[in-house]
């Protein structure tokens, strides 16, 4: 290696650890709150990763980090607080930076070094087993290690922590790997992300101790790849957090000022209404995690207002939290049946109105995944599809943005059933579900809209732009070979877009009409294709 090329990998190793060292920062705050010292570590981390970032040409990291300046700037003009604004930029830009890959100007070194990839290592008894899942995930741009004993894995743990860990609760021996979970936990500050495997059903007792030893997932009977890197995803991503969304209903300012200071100072976005006859349509617009209710206004009772809240079926989960005076203790009780979650009194103590707040609000993010998911790949299912078209439509209107609308169906899957048998069939369905959860943003919304049908939304985004992105995943499925008997399998689908230009009114139906239209299109020119409305 020149001495060039040498330096270059230096500052390209700076880029990246600086870069993670921010997004382990940011990380802090949703579990802690804003502080003098949180800014100062975030104001520090971000100027190295500037200063790297500048030296090694990577404009798109110095722009991010310019962008995060600029927000702790702010907060600092704020008197130290953050608003709800700052928490909403502040968490796109680092979710860009998470996404952003380093780019090499000399196009003879390897093009792009994927920016936060830690190693998955994975500890199973089965040792093909686990070979076969680390290809699987290769396969999906996500590094893994499999180890076959207690000291490589140790050994391999000295040199470099993973992302995560998949243990098997009898990897090494009855018991034992439980046990090396413990042991590795132990000696850490920061826990790491722990998914424990056990072929068979196992006990309560077990189950504790997984979770005593960090484990964030107990997976039981066959460890399947989509399972496995859908909740690894959702633990190693977590720098693409979504800041919990409170709508708060007080009709004194200043009680809901309050509110929102504490509530904004733990990294959660608010919305205040002083006029409960509002609160409807906010909620369609906000889309809030949870609701904070006062008891006593003048118009309108909490308690009314949360009934006429539970008749949409929409906000039927949506978490209500009751603020009211010390001495209403009696009618919380009769609160509680009006479909309130939680109660608290007023003057509350902050620590303990956060802690309610990120609770309630994760509970029901993960209730509310289960109910809007398809339970064979993990995306959304027809009906939640359709509301997020819905939204996304009611946001691209508002903001005066493109909005791209796609529908996939894979080709002759009648008779990928017939020859390969319906299990096989899944598979090709899981494996195409996937493979858009790789290649599409994490903004994209990703359905399942019928058998071996998807449904995309892709918002901020031009009819030409989703046909390039989708016409490339197109090709790139259609390469895959599923080892299979008499011979591999190979798929293709065929595929309709549709765009909702900035100024037009087309509703939801007639959009997914123009892309079926599109789609039919596609598949009489002869499938394997992408088709335009
Ligand atoms: P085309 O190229 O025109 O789309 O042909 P096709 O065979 O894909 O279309 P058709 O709609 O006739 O058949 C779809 C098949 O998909 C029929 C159904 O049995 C199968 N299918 C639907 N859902 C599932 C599923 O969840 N799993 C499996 N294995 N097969 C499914
Ligand atoms: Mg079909
Ligand atoms: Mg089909």
């Amino acid at each position: 290696m020149s001495d060039q090329d040498e330096l270059k990998q230096h500052f390209a190793q700076r880029v990246i650890h600086q870069a993670r060292e921010l997004l382990e920062v940011w990380q802090q705050l949703q579990r802690s709150e804003w502080s003098d010292r949180y800014h100062t570590a975030l104001t520090d981390a971000t100027l190295r990763l500037r200063r790297f970032a500048e030296r090694f040409e990577q404009t798109e990291h110095s722009e991010l980090a310019l962008g995060i300046e600029d927000c702790l700037g702010d907060i600092q003009d704020n008197r130290g607080r953050l608003s709800s604004d700052t928490i909403a930029t502040l968490s796109q830009l680092i979710y860009r930076l998470a996404r952003t890959g380093l780019r090499h100007n000399d196009p003879q070194t390897q093009p792009f070094i994927p920016p936060l990839s830690k190693p998955v290592y994975i500890a199973l008894q089965d040792q093909q087993r686990a070979e076969h899942l680390v290809r699987q995930l290769d396969f999906f741009s996500m590094s893994a290690q499999a180890f076959s004993t207690d000291s490589a894995f140790q050994a391999a743990m000295h040199q470099r922590h993973p992302a995560a860990i998949v243990m098997e609760v009898d990897f090494n021996g009855p018991g034992e790997g439980l046990q090396l979970a413990e042991r590795i936990q132990q000696g850490l500050d920061e826990k790491l992300p722990m998914l424990f495997f056990s072929h068979a059903e196992t006990d309560t007792p077990t189950r504790l101790a997984a979770v005593r030893a960090g484990g964030l997932e107990f997976f039981t009977g066959t460890l399947d790849a989509s399972s496995l890197l859908e909740k690894i995803e959702i633990f190693t991503r977590t720098a693409y957090y979504e800041p919990i969304r409170v709508l708060i209903v007080d009709d004194s300012r200043a009680q809901a000022t309050h509110t929102e200071r504490v509530l904004n100072n733990a990294g959660i976005i608010t919305r205040t209404l002083t006029e409960p006859i509002q609160a409807i349509g906010a909620l369609a617009e906000f889309q809030p995690d949870l609701i904070i209710l006062d008891m006593y206004m003048p118009d309108c009772q909490g308690t009314e207002l949360a009934k006429v809240i539970r008749q949409h079926e929409r906000y039927v989960s949506v978490p209500i939290i009751y603020l009211s005076a010390e001495d209403d203790l009696d009618k919380q009780l009769d609160a509680m049946g009006e479909g309130g979650d939680d109660f608290l009194t007023k003057p509350i103590k902050p620590s303990h109105l956060i802690a309610t707040v990120r609770t309630r609000a994760a509970r029901a993010r993960s209730l509310k995944a289960r109910i809007v998911r398809d339970s064979l790949t993990g995306l959304y299912n027809h009906t939640h599809s359709l509301q997020l078209l819905e939204d996304a439509r009611f946001r691209a209107r508002r903001d005066n943005r493109p909005l791209s609308f796609a529908m996939l169906d894979i080709d002759h899957f009648k008779q990928v059933n017939d020859t390969y048998g319906h299990p096989m069939g899944d598979r090709v369905i899981k494996s195409l579900a996937l493979f858009l959860k790789q290649r599409l943003r994490k903004t994209d919304h990703i359905g399942r809209y019928g058998g071996e049908e998807f449904a995309v939304v892709l918002p901020d985004t031009p009819a030409d732009a989703a046909c390039k992105v989708l016409n490339d995943i197109r090709q790139r499925f259609a390469e895959i070979r599923y080892p299979a008997q008499p011979q591999d399998l190979s798929c293709t689908f065929s595929c309709g877009i549709t765009e909702l230009s900035p100024d037009s009114d087309t509703d939801v139906k007639t959009l997914t009409q123009q892309a079926d239209e599109a789609l039919y299109r596609a598949k009489h020119g002869g499938r394997n294709r992408v088709e335009r409305f």
